[in-house]
């Protein structure tokens, strides 16, 4: 494939493309197919240091770059990635699987990181006040954290990295970003991108490896990265909070989600289905807002139910790069077995199967949209992130008893409300315990939006006016005027 062969496969360190210094590499493979697309520069704990070494080198005069200069070199990449909108989306459908509709729609919405941060670049604040003493002047002003370590996961290759580059470049901070090895063709892609819309060596350098712990885990605590931006799974957040801890490095982390979906009687449910569509099935379910507790008025349960069953079966699974493909593989067999895993629990303690529920056939990790009724509620999917196309749905009577069951979790990232009546959808939305809430609607994603989550789902928020401030440090200069 001619975009496969296109992008770099080494490692991007002070602006240059270089082997790991073991000479290692490796495999990037299709979930569709299960073929090898290619090998890629597997780094070590050495390559690490220098990635590091670089951003530190570049960090000072990057700083000092003066703000529109570094709005414009992310607008020229926010340009270069629309301009190049079918090799990224193809790139990001061959090495994690999602159908090119969706690939295309996440290029769209990654890219707009990019021009949203260009623009914020130019609008960084600070303040001159009077002391209440009246003698004093107290000016504050805003200066990058530092050099940046951004771990990204493979659900949305280009995104996660858009979310955290564009704000970490608009503040003025160097960064060494870890892509996950199942994806970094598309990281890969886009510091090219970069490099050629103009921005200067050690700004940004790109490390890939399968040995995450034992070359993040140094870089943490080697006193030089002065702030850690994680998306990735509450397990491994946990990990990296407490080595952040030894050195007080900065965090922001976007966790795990478990996100409840509750449907009330006065819900239209046309909207509710095809809300239920987006929030379940937007990349396969593999992604930290998917519903993944189902929870439906029992006067509307059947109808729901059997209208969502009909939606889902009726959705084709396949090689995201078909035309008319809805459901790509899943990243692969480990996470295909979990979702199987969840559903056989579910089934054996009584729930019943809508639709799917059988493992296929064949080469790829393709799970089947599956919807299944009746989930009993020590059934392992109401506490698991599923990371899946499986919709589990469960009843409730009152008000009371669907808010306590959405909250009855350690996430708090995305929720989902379907109701017609403004005071209910107020009431319900101020109690649920989550840093997002899509009402009547599936999608909550916006990079003009405050993204991030409450509990252990997650600490600090991207996007938006706000996502700039992760990587920004207050100075207050006091300053004695006389009396
Ligand atoms: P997932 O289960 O979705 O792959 P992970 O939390 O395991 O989520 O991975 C998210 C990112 O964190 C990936 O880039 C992965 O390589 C990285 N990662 C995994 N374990 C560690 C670790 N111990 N230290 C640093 N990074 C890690």
């Amino acid at each position: 494939m001619t975009v496969v062969r296109d992008v770099p496969k080494q490692l991007f360190i002070g602006g240059g493309w270089q082997d790991a210094e073991s000479g290692r590499t490796l495999s990037v493979d299709n979930p569709a197919t299960g073929e090898e697309l290619c090998q890629v520069a597997d780094a070590s704990p050495a390559d690490g240091r220098h990635a590091v070494e670089a951003a530190v080198t570049a960090q000072a005069a990057w700083a000092a770059t003066p703000p529109r200069v570094r709005s414009e070199i992310l607008r020229r990449a926010y340009d270069l990635i629309i301009a190049r909108t079918e090799d990224l989306a193809l790139l990001m459908t061959l090495e994690m699987g999602k159908p090119l509709a969706e690939a295309r729609a996440e290029v769209a919405y990654g890219a707009e990181f990019f021009r949203w941060f260009s623009e914020e670049a130019v609008r960084i604040d600070g303040g001159l006040t009077t002391a209440p003493d009246g003698r004093n002047r107290l000016l504050v002003t805003r200066q990058p954290v530092g050099p940046c370590l951004l771990i990204t996961p493979w659900n949305f290759p280009l995104a996660m990295g858009t979310r955290k580059i564009g704000p970490a470049l608009a503040a003025g901070c160097t960064i060494v970003l870890k892509p996950a090895p199942q994806t970094p063709l598309t990281s890969l892609a886009l510091a090219a991108i970069l490099k050629e819309a103009g921005l200067p060596d050690g700004v940004l350098n790109v490390i890939v490896t399968t040995d995450a712990a034992g070359v993040v885990e140094p870089l943490l605590r080697g006193g030089k990265i002065r702030k850690l931006s994680f998306t990735g799974s509450t397990q491994v957040g946990r990990i990296l909070l407490a080595q952040c801890a030894d050195t007080v490095i900065r965090t922001s982390m976007e966790l795990g989600g478990n996100a409840p979906l509750i449907v009330f009687d006065d819900a239209d449910l046309d909207v509710a289905v095809e809300g239920t569509m987006v929030a379940k099935m937007r990349n396969m379910g593999e992604s930290c807002c998917a519903a993944n507790r189902i929870y439906v008025h029992t006067s509307v349960a059947d109808e729901f139910a059997t209208r969502l069953a009909t939606r889902m079966a009726a959705l084709k699974v396949g090689d995201g790069t078909e035309p008319g493909t809805d459901v790509g593989p899943l990243i692969d067999n480990a996470g295909r077995s979990k979702a199987h895993d969840l559903v056989r629990d579910a089934v054996k303690r009584g729930a019943t199967v809508l639709t799917g529920a059988e493992l296929p056939e064949g080469p790829g990790c393709f799970y089947p949209p599956t919807v299944l009724t009746g989930i009993a509620p020590d059934s392992a999917i109401i506490d698991t992130e599923i990371f899946g196309p499986v919709a589990a749905i469960r009843t409730f009577d009152t008000e009371d008893e669907a808010v306590t069951a959405a909250n009855d979790t350690e996430f708090g990232l995305a929720a989902y409300l379907f109701t017609q009546k403004l005071d209910r959808a107020l009431r319900v939305a101020e109690r649920l315990e989550s840093g997002m809430i899509g009402l009547n609607t599936g999608l909550v994603s916006n990079p003009a939006a405050p993204f991030g989550g409450v509990k252990q789902s997650g600490l600090g928020r991207e996007g938006g006016r706000v996502g700039i401030d992760e990587f920004l440090e207050y100075k207050y200069i006091a300053v004695p005027v006389g009396a």
